[in-house]
């Protein structure tokens, strides 16, 4: 039996429609830039794995230090116990993260960092005696598939079994020049009408709302009210995180910073999943009590797993690094001028960039997880590039170590796609 049957045989893929969608394809190796199938053909990795491998996948520098910690220490219990990996992450992501945060606090993945940010939230008002129970979220944003992240991600259009379970969520539009003033307006009343215990918001950049960006100076406005409103702000930089936007963090681009940042992905560069939320003093503090009812009682069996740590500790010290820096700012150049030549193509709509993110908008009908996806990417898979559309957009992440030459092949192979769309 083939890979592909034998995967059939057990395998539940996520997002996918069993009875109709195409069977999925076995890579068996993945180096750099580039994934292998079993015919030994080669993919240009042009998301980075939902931007996780940011610094290319088997990192020759992470490899090594993780095969050390493996040997050291797997995995200890982190209620009552602690170790270095653990305490060596903390210094070098205050060193990096807005200045305003503290604490950081683990989890398994960009839904649970999410589902801990607004559990911390939440209890953050009721220890302080308030009662406070709604959140703020933008329309059309994602934060993950647990039910809190889900309750507050606008864009979930498939999640109607579940919607008599959401948490209470009300949403503003994404601001832009012309709106700007309206989404003030909604975000006062909500404010002044309900008890809002948070905003939570993708800073600058939408990931899963089709590279959906928008402007600091207008969320900076946001936040602004958020802040004299005692609403704890919620940076969710899973996507947006360690070096995408062309700053570590995208709030680096807003003047008024969050209480509380959601990371994952990029944070441990598609070795293993994890996750952290970090918080201010402030919030940390309001757990702080002589009895045990205040302590944030949450907890996941792998909390700072040592073996995962020491992972984001070694992209940490390769994200800082002058190598990688420079990369980021040759991706973004080389966008731009890859932009220059192919935003007048009739076949698209608009064109958008931040740091490495670049998004392009096909000028044609399409569902999202509809028939013509599933042709566009089979397209560019054929030109040995892998890129997995929203629904009419086409975005590039690619890993910070692709070379000029991979990043020349995806401009060409999206460039062969316009031609037959
Ligand atoms: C991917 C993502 C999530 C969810 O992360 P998972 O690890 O898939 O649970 C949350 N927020 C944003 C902005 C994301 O891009």
């Amino acid at each position: 039996m083939s890979l592909q049957e034998r995967d059939k045989k057990h395998i539940w893929h996520p997002l996918t429609q069993h009875k109709i969608h195409p069977d999925a394809l076995p890579i068996v190796k993945a180096k750099g830039a580039v994934l292998y199938d079993e015919q030994g053909k080669e993919y240009i990795d042009g998301i980075a794995s939902w931007y996780t491998a940011m610094y290319g996948h088997c990192n020759n520098y992470i490899l090594s230090k993780v095969t050390a910690q493996m040997q050291q220490l797997d995995q200890i219990v982190f209620a009552g116990f602690t170790h270095e990996p653990a305490i060596q992450l903390s210094e070098a992501l205050m060193a990096i993260l807005p200045k305003n945060q503290q604490k950081i606090f683990f989890s398994d993945n960009g839904s649970t960092a999410n589902e801990v940010a607004i559990k911390m939230a939440l209890q953050y008002h009721y220890n302080n005696n308030e009662k406070r129970t709604t959140i703020i979220a933008f329309e059309n944003g994602f934060h993950g598939d647990t039910f809190g992240a889900m309750s507050a991600s606008g864009l979930s259009v498939y999640n109607g079994p579940f919607t008599d379970f959401f948490i209470d969520v009300v949403r503003i539009p994404t601001p832009n020049a012309s709106n700007i003033d309206d989404v003030l307006g909604a975000l006062k009343k909500h404010v002044a009408t309900k008890k809002i215990a948070a905003f939570i918001y993708e800073p600058l950049v939408q990931g899963a709302n089709a590279m959906h960006m928008f402007e600091a100076a207008h969320l900076n406005e946001i936040l602004k009210i958020c802040k004299a409103n005692q609403v704890l702000c919620i940076a969710d930089e899973v996507m947006t995180g360690f070096g995408k936007t062309g700053k570590k963090f995208a709030s680096e681009y807003i003047e008024e910073q969050p209480d509380i940042i959601s990371l994952s992905k990029a944070l441990t560069a598609g070795f293993v999943p994890m996750a952290i939320t970090t918080c201010t003093q402030k919030i940390y503090n309001a757990f702080l009590d002589d009895s045990v009812g205040k302590a944030f009682f949450h907890a996941h069996t792998y909390t700072a797993n040592p073996i995962a740590c020491s992972v984001a500790l070694a992209a940490i010290e390769l994200l800082n690094s002058e190598e990688i820096q420079r990369n980021i700012e040759r991706i973004t150049a080389q966008h731009q001028e890859f932009n220059k030549r192919i935003k007048t193509h009739s076949k698209i709509k608009a064109t958008r960039q931040l740091g490495v993110i670049y998004a392009l908008d096909l000028n044609i009908d399409m569902d999202r997880y509809g028939n013509k996806r599933y042709k566009i990417f089979n397209t560019l898979m054929s030109h040995g590039v892998c890129l997995r559309p929203l629904g009419k957009t086409i975005y590039i992440l690619p890993p910070y170590v692709i070379t000029n030459k991979q990043l020349e092949k995806v401009y060409s192979a999206i460039e062969k796609l316009l031609e037959i769309v």
